[in-house]
């Protein structure tokens, strides 16, 4: 080692500003420097071993340094680590597009490449929003999101998202949507059936009075992501889909955090058999290695942009890092391991066991509800069970939740006051247990204290 601890937190206090991060807070606790990770296990620059709770902030299925995805970086190192995707290709890009094509809902034939979720995001709406201009309906030009809704932190995707903790600062940079709600039965006055025809009515009403304006409707599939794990009641995505259909308005799903199987399914679309127009993925593509995301679209939208030089239909957009090969290369052995392993059903078996053991933090006192869809999870903790009064944000509830578990061995985020699990996929069922055994500690003990 080169440096200690004490030289590298110097270092972290003096040049680097962390992300998501209040760094006075954070420079006042004892910040976590990270080395090295083995499995579903980080450990820091003083040795100790954490379970990777969150899957390094949702994108790591197969665990850390797995030999298989380190070797497809070397070998297409020892070739080339990047040309340009603009006007030109490579070849791990050119496969890796056909494999998501292939795995992908069957409506959608085309993939666009970028470096981030949220550049997917804002290549999703960018070719909604050309689509209807080079068919001729210009005035479609409004985006439909959902409240409470996460896709990114670039202007475009915060523009499209709704939770007001991180977005409602920029509102003067952001441009103009509609937004509806998201189901979310635990929070709605009444059974989870009639909050589910509650949205639905709200979003029948949106589109019967906009639609015609209206380029497209973007969603996260099934779960509400980073704005506390909120889950779709049975039924919604698939009347979400009719709906855009009968309004002529395109279907574009954030499956950033559902995709690759977190969910159970490979993508969340498919626990519904919805076809979405735009598809956007990112976390996980690469096994958690480097950064690609991809929007993959249907035929229908790739052949409105197809044309002679002269009409101007190129779709001006791209990254310096689009298709770039050493991430190309890893995601595709990324997808091999899925399949030699079985990751996605291996997800769907195990979560019924995942769920069992997290049964027992659901009757804490202070936990009003454990959510779960696959291996995704949030525990909402509240102040009262009994009224479902919520905590505040000043209690820090799950801020300390959180760096309690840190102290037992396992590192996750909380969301405010829901407590999130996101383990890697491949997590072991001994794995699982241990972790839900520390978050059920670190719960009892924060909350009754
Ligand atoms: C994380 C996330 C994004 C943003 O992805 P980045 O790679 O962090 O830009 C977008 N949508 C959803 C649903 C996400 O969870």
């Amino acid at each position: 080692m080169a440096y200690s601890y004490q030289e590298l937190l110097e270092k972290n206090r003096r040049y680097l500003w962390n992300p998501f991060t209040q760094m006075k807070e954070y420079l006042q606790d004892e910040p976590l420097i990270i080395e090295r990770g083995e499995g579903v296990k980080l450990i820091d620059v003083l040795g100790n071993e954490y379970y990777d709770g969150n899957a390094s902030v949702w994108l790591n299925p197969h665990g850390h340094n797995r030999r298989e995805l380190n070797e497809a970086i070397i070998e297409q190192l020892g070739k080339i680590a990047h040309s340009t995707l603009l006007g030109m290709a490579n070849v791990p890009s050119i496969l890796l597009a056909e494999r998501l094509v292939q795995l992908a809902p069957e409506n959608l034939d085309k993939v666009f490449f970028s470096d981030s979720g949220a550049e997917a995001v804002e290549i999703g709406l960018k070719m909604a929003f050309l689509y209807w201009k080079h068919r001729g309906r210009p005035e479609k030009q409004i985006f439909l999101s959902m409240k409470n809704a996460y896709h990114g932190d670039t202007v475009g995707a915060v523009s499209v998202g709704g939770m007001d903790l991180f977005h409602a600062s920029f509102d003067k940079l952001l441009f103009q949507t509609e937004k509806v709600s998201y189901p979310y039965p635990y929070r709605f006055p009444g059974t989870k059936e009639e909050c589910k025809e509650a949205c639905l009515r709200e979003l029948r009403e949106r589109l019967e009075e906009k639609g015609d304006r209206i380029a497209g409707l973007i969603v996260e599939p099934m779960v509400q992501g980073a704005g506390g794990m909120i889950m779709m009641p049975e039924g919604y995505l698939a009347e979400v889909e009719k709906l855009c259909r009968r309004h002529d308005v395109l279907l574009l799903v954030d499956e950033v955090a559902t995709g690759f199987g977190r969910t159970g399914k490979m993508f969340a679309c498919e626990h519904e058999g919805v076809q979405p127009d735009i598809m956007m993925v990112g976390k996980k593509l690469t096994g958690g290695y480097l950064p690609v995301a991809a929007t993959l679209t249907s035929d229908e939208v790739y052949d409105a942009f197809y044309g002679d030089h002269e009409e101007v239909k190129t779709f001006f957009h791209g990254h310096s890092y689009t298709g770039n090969q050493l991430g190309c290369a890893v995601a595709i052995a990324n997808l091999d391991l899925y399949e030699k392993e079985r990751l996605v059903e291996y997800v769907a078996e195990t979560s019924r066991l995942l769920a069992d053991w997290l049964s027992e933090i659901g009757q804490l006192p202070h936990v009003g509800e454990v959510r779960q869809l696959g291996f995704m999870v949030g525990i909402e903790l509240v102040r009262d069970k009994r009224t479902k009064e919520p905590y505040s944000w000043a209690d820090k509830i799950g801020v300390r939740v959180c760096r309690r578990a840190r102290e037992l061995g396992l590192i996750t985020r909380p969301l405010d006051h829901v407590i999130t699990l996101m383990p890697p996929l491949a997590a072991t069922p001994e794995d699982l247990k241990a972790m839900v055994r520390i978050l059920h500690r670190a719960i009892r003990e924060v909350t009754e204290s």
